[in-house]
């Protein structure tokens, strides 16, 4: 899952997106409402944390307000001043889907950010199930017919959101936009690297399966389907 998180106070920002990457999301980070539209505009996020006091001419409001007004439904949550019941209304008037209280407590941002991403998708259950394949997005383990998996932050992500599309045939651009973040290089074998290790870490018999020239589909089936 991919979020950009909007906020011009650096240590607000640092602190918070370490946090959500070592969640295992991807983040990009902007400090103002324009580069915050710029960045909406050419990368499909699946949620928007935005602050509304940011640099530039462009508060969050006005960033909400636009991207509603442009038709986008992007999730957002928006981070409101304590207390500010106005700020609070203002937003949700303005298209923000929940807001939480600045200052919150971190594990508040992330449960938050993951209800919202749960409701995006209609009736997305916390554990996910593709065969015997268990992925419990709350706690963020996964198991395999009982047997309990270790995997690495991004390693996670990857499969998260194969089990998230399930069924699907996904393309290596898609993968790209939800699991990296900008720094990602498009021509790197990074995504092959990642799909080999999960591979070899699900075991047998094959979960993961390669379509030629279209992509990756997360899916129980004979092997040599
Ligand atoms: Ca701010």
């Amino acid at each position: 899952m991919r979020l950009l998180l909007v906020e011009d106070n650096p240590k607000v920002a640092s602190f918070v997106a370490r946090g959500l990457r070592e969640q295992a999301f991807a983040v990009d980070e902007v400090a103002s409402g324009e580069d915050a539209l710029d960045q909406i505009a050419i990368n499909p996020y699946d949620l928007i944390v935005l602050d509304l006091g940011l640099q530039g001419a462009i508060d969050g409001m006005e960033v909400c307000r636009r991207l509603r007004a442009s038709g986008s439904r992007v999730l957002i949550l928006m981070l409101t001043a304590r207390d500010a019941t106005a700020d609070r209304i203002a937003g949700l008037d303005a298209g923000a889907d929940d807001y939480l209280a600045k200052p919150f407590a971190f594990g508040e941002l992330v449960a938050r950010v993951r209800a919202l991403l749960r409701r995006g998708q209609v009736a997305t259950p916390s554990v996910l199930e593709v065969g015997d394949l268990r992925v419990d997005t709350s706690a963020q383990r996964v198991e395999r017919g009982g047997r309990a998996i270790e995997l690495t932050t991004k390693e996670y992500a990857l499969l998260e959101f194969f089990a998230r599309n399930a069924g699907r045939v996904i393309g290596r651009g898609e993968i790209s936009e939800h699991v990296w973040d900008e720094n990602f290089d498009p021509i790197s074998n990074l995504i092959e690297v990642y799909v080999q290790r999960l591979r070899r870490k699900l075991g047998a018999p094959a979960m993961l399966h390669t379509r030629r020239g279209a992509g990756y589909v997360l899916r129980e089936e004979p092997s040599d389907a």
